[in-house]
Parts: structure tokens; sequence; C-alpha cells
């Protein structure tokens, strides 16, 4: 077979051992999955009226073009339905934009450590990867960023809040890397947390996309929407760029059931509200902890923690999987010295840090 040479050194996403594998392995009763965040308290329960009335449909294609989401989404965003593309998920969004763009002839530029699909997908296309370090703190160095830029750069990645460290691009920081990134380098935003920021002074994305035309911004379901078992995610650009990016999208890429739900979900605002207020608090939980044990952590604006034991991640990812709890060792991340915790419901929290208590006191007497 001729496969693309890049391709034979590259691994398929290795999925995470299901809660059912950890109780069968560990013999537990019940087992808390905090590893991928996911929403700890489900989706707006809005949805269920829409998944039973679905049920006598299924023989039907979707609307290839999610008319009624596009519809919400576009009033929820004061954007034009021209300017939405949606993917299964933004992870096909992040696909369809590298398809569309990246060849060997060209480059890329991104974050590292942040999210693995932007280099999976540049390296599938057989685009150059240029990754610039993040800072001390797990922010993005864009004047880094701009330097790594040239002639044959094609898209440059930014992803805020960042996968794994919760940091947050500042707004100075970004206007000023829009005005002096070429016009014809697509700037991707990531923002599949967007919902859970609180921080005072973060921008109105979307507003920026009339001064930048070449800026698009990438949301989802799957996070504070508690989708992701669905996979609806979205874009949002200028109406050139996404008319560009929608003859790459498969016609039907997201199912009737997932368009649905999502734009029930869309109409409960006052769901992501609770969601981004009840993880604030979580948060503190961690901190606090953090705080008391002299624990590094970086202060997240999403709904996860990285924080820094400053042994291996693995291990204390493998102590806490034992009595129950699945975290995201910072191992396969970036930071091995660190697990990444999804912020969990109250109790979760409670219980988790009192493990993570136990295993420091195990640790200090061995
Ligand atoms: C989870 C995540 C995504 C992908 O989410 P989908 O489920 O594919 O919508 C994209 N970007 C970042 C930074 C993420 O953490």
């Amino acid at each position: 077979m001729q496969w693309k040479s890049q391709l034979h050194n590259l691994k398929a996403y290795q999925p995470g051992k299901t809660m059912e594998d950890v109780k069968e392995q560990f013999s537990l009763e019940k087992v808390v999955k905090l590893a991928s965040n996911e929403n700890p308290y489900g989706c707006s329960p809005q949805i269920q009226n829409f998944i039973y009335d679905y049920a006598s449909s299924h023989a039907i294609y979707p609307d290839g073009y999610a008319k009624r989401l596009r519809m919400k989404v576009a009033g929820h965003l004061s954007v034009e339905p021209g300017q939405l593309i949606f993917g299964n998920g933004s992870d096909e969004v992040i696909q369809i934009i590298s398809r569309a763009l990246l060849d060997p002839s060209k480059s890329t530029v991104m974050a590292a450590p942040t999210f693995p699909q932007y280099k999976h997908n540049a390296i599938v296309e057989g685009a150059e990867v240029r990754e610039v370090p993040l800072d001390e703190e797990g922010r993005h160095q864009l004047s880094k960023m701009l330097d790594s830029i040239d002639g044959t750069t094609a898209v440059v990645w930014l992803c805020s809040p960042n996968n794994p460290t919760g940091e947050y691009i500042r707004k100075e920081e970004l206007l000023h890397f829009l005005d002096q990134v070429p016009s014809d380098v697509l700037v991707v935003l990531d923002e599949a947390y967007y919902e859970y920021v609180t921080a005072g002074d973060y921008y109105d994305s979307i507003s920026l996309i009339e001064s930048y035309p070449q800026l698009v911004v990438t949301r989802t379901f799957s996070k504070a929407y508690g989708l992701a078992g669905f996979r609806v995610g979205y874009g949002v650009g200028s109406r050139d760029v996404i008319g560009k990016l929608e003859p790459v999208r498969e016609p039907f890429n997201n199912n009737s059931l997932g368009q649905g739900a999502a734009a029930e979900a869309m109409e409960d605002q006052a769901f992501i509200e609770q969601c981004r207020e009840k993880n604030r608090e979580g948060l503190q939980q961690f901190y606090e902890f953090c705080e008391s044990t002299g624990l590094k952590y970086m202060k997240s604006q999403a709904n996860f923690i990285l924080i820094d034991f400053g042994l291996s991640g693995d291990e204390v990812f493998q102590y806490l999987m034992s009595k129950g709890y699945i975290v995201r060792s910072g191992g396969a991340l970036g930071y091995p010295q660190s697990v990444r915790i999804t912020v969990g419901s109250r109790e979760q929290n409670e219980e988790l840090i009192s493990l993570m208590k136990e295993f420091l006191a195990v640790i200090k007497q061995s």
C-alpha cells in the first residue's frame, strides 16, 4: 500500500480506560471520571422532550445545513447564519480547516503543550508543524508565534483557555497579534471552554471577526453544554472564510439527534450560568488544596486544573485510579509531573482532594 509517509509514525488516538474497565480491575463499586473535561452536571433537562419526540424519524437523513441549530446559534451570537460551520465536534472543524489549508508545501504554527488535534491533523496533511513553547505560566507566547510565521504559514492555532493549562490569552496580546499577522494567514481561536470563562478582562472574540476577517473562532457543545456524546461543535468566521471551508465538510456530518439536542441546549442559558458558577466554586476547592499543601498549580479559566506534584504524574494518576477516581496524567499532555483534573461536583472534588492528601501522606512516609 502506498500510504502517505507521514502516517508511518502516527498513532491513533488512545482512549483512556473506561469506567467499567477501572471498576473491574480494582473491584470498585463506584468510579468517577474527571479526565475529559465533561460536565459533571450533565446537560440541560430541556433536551429530554426533543429526544423522546425524535424516536420515529430515524430513516430520514439529517438536515445537511443544520438550519434550526444554525438559526439558534446565529441568534445567540448575533452573527449571520452564513458565518457558521458545524462539525461533528469541534474536532471535525479542526480537521476541515486543516484539510482546506494545509499540504506538504505549508507550515502551521501552534503553542506547545496545547490541544493535540491541531498537530495531529497537520501531520496527516503533510504540513510542517512549528510549535512555540508556552511560557512558565502556561500562557501562549504570541510574539514568538508571530516570529515563527513566514511565507509558507497557512494556519496559526490559538487555544484560549488553553488545554491543558487553563490559562487564557490576554486581550492586548491578542489584538496586537491580530494586527501583526499577515492577512493571508488563517488564525483559529479555539474556545472550547469559553462558557466557563469568568475573567473580567476576557474579550468578545466573535465581535473581532468583523475587524479581522482571517479569524475563525471554534466552540463546542461538548464541554459546558454537557453534550459530548452528541458530537456537535462549530466555527464562526467571516462569510468568505466559512464559504471556502463549507465544500470541505461532509454533507451530513451532524446527525439529527445532535443538531436537535444542541439547539435545545442553547435555549437554556440559565443552565450554563449555573455550571459556570459551580465550576468557579469547584476550582476554588482545588486552589485551597494546592495552597494548603504547597503544590504548584495554574489558575484556570476552564473546567479543569493542572496540578504539579513534583513527581511522576503517572504515579499520582495510578494511585487515584486505584481508589476510583480517573484523572488525566500529565505524562501524555507535556507536563510529566502534573495531573489534569476536571472539576467535578462539590462532593466529588472533596473526595478527590482527600485522596490526594492521602497520596501525599503515603509518599512522605516512603
Ligand atoms: C475538548 C476540546 C475540543 C474538542 O471538542 P469536541 O468534542 O470535538 O467539540 C477542542 N478543543 C479543545 C481545546 C478541547 O479541549
